[in-house]
């Protein structure tokens, strides 16, 4: 068996922490004293020098049951609104409860455009980072008052894993009410088995993910496997607990059941690993044969290998490039509009000028804003 990862060899953890684990359903409030036990423990990596970045649920949980909204999904403004009442008692708690081992906490609420768009991600990342240069950690959830169902995560497995990889994090741990991946629904199946490692995200684990959630979480097998796609391209391990126990990562630590998601060796640079995460592409780019394989030997792609253009995309977008047979070959920012790429595909760069009356780049998609498959 491959060998599982130890948390003490990662120098910067993230965190999630399930809305099941920290609301108690039934009383409504949140559970102290299972929080305060897995805050000893985040405070172990602490102390040794890593960085602890927590991504907390429990917002919505939490505001529904202080302004009594009934059971079942909520509408959108009505989870916005139970957001904004829960959000301040969960910021509360985390602070307090890192509080005590003299751990200072800073709150950070992203949308999903904070980790999508360049300009805005880059400026998340370097408040997340001057956090950590002065020892804080960083406490993060989903802007949920502001966030409408077009631009929103709606889970944080997806949204712990683009934070992992912005913060180039070794590791994430997805703590929540299943205790790992298992081959078939353990709940239906008796030859269910759970997998301890997991080499690579194939078709088949993909496959393994039902659709269930708990009442209280928002996302099921299915985002995180989602996020363990996001992390291991990223470079950051990840590993899917069980957090019902009392000090969970203690346990984690000690070889309890769980299911770590390796990354391969060698982890890409965060600019393109950020381009290969993307979680919104906003068009396609056919290109011919001839360029797939300048792009293969490191080149940019130039307008004349491009075949062909979709979508309604503006310059600075992630696009997919797609080879001669329609497959993926990789994904880039866009240096022109999807209407300026209309017009200049198929021709010389040095014919940009005289048709588009503006020198533009010379590259449709320079090398340095591409990440294609293997990279
Ligand atoms: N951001 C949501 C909240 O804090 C949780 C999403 C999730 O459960 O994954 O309530």
């Amino acid at each position: 068996m491959t060998e599982t990862p130890k948390l003490s060899a990662f120098r910067r953890i993230v965190v999630k922490v399930g809305s099941s684990l920290l609301v108690d359903s039934k009383a409504g409030g949140l559970k102290e004293a299972w929080l305060d036990a897995l805050v000893d423990d985040l405070a172990v990596h602490h102390k040794r020098g890593a960085d602890i970045l927590v991504v907390s649920s429990g917002s919505i949980a939490l505001g529904r049951s202080v302004l009594g909204l009934p059971k079942g999904a909520l509408k959108l403004e009505d989870s916005q609104a139970a957001a904004a009442v829960g959000q301040i008692a969960l910021a509360r708690t985390w602070a307090e409860a890192l509080g005590s081992h003299g751990i200072t906490a800073g709150q950070i609420l992203v949308t999903l455009w904070d980790t999508e768009e360049r300009r805005r991600y880059l400026n998340a990342r370097a408040t997340i980072e001057r956090l950590l240069d002065m020892r804080a950690a960083p406490v993060i959830n989903e802007n949920d008052t502001v966030a409408t169902s077009e631009i929103r995560y709606g889970d944080n497995d997806r949204l712990a894993a683009r934070v992992a990889a912005m913060v180039s994090a070794d590791c994430l741990v997805l703590l929540s009410d299943v205790d790992g991946l298992y081959t078939a629904p353990p709940a239906t199946d008796p030859k269910a088995r759970l997998l301890p490692v997991v080499p690579r995200v194939t078709a088949e684990i993909e496959a393994m993910a039902g659709g269930a959630a708990s009442e209280l979480s928002r996302g099921g097998m299915r985002t995180k496997i989602e996020a363990a796609k996001i992390a291991t391209t990223a470079g950051v391990h990840m590993a899917i607990a069980d957090g019902r126990v009392a000090h969970p990562l203690k346990r984690i630590e000690d070889g309890g059941r769980c299911t770590w998601f390796l990354t391969p060796s060698n982890p890409v640079t965060s600019r393109k690993k950020w381009i290969a995460g993307s979680l919104e592409p906003k068009g396609v780019v056919r290109i011919d044969s001839g360029a797939a394989k300048a792009l293969l030997s490191g080149k940019s792609l130039l307008p004349a290998g491009v075949k062909g253009i979709e979508g309604g995309f503006n310059r600075g977008d992630c696009v997919l490039i797609r080879n001669p047979d329609g497959g993926e070959i990789g994904r880039g920012l866009i240096a022109y509009d999807a209407g300026e790429a209309a017009q200049i595909m198929g021709r010389s760069s040095r014919d940009i000028e005289k048709i588009l009356g503006y020198s533009g780049r010379a590259a449709m998609i320079h090398r340095d804003d591409m990440a294609l498959g293997g990279e």
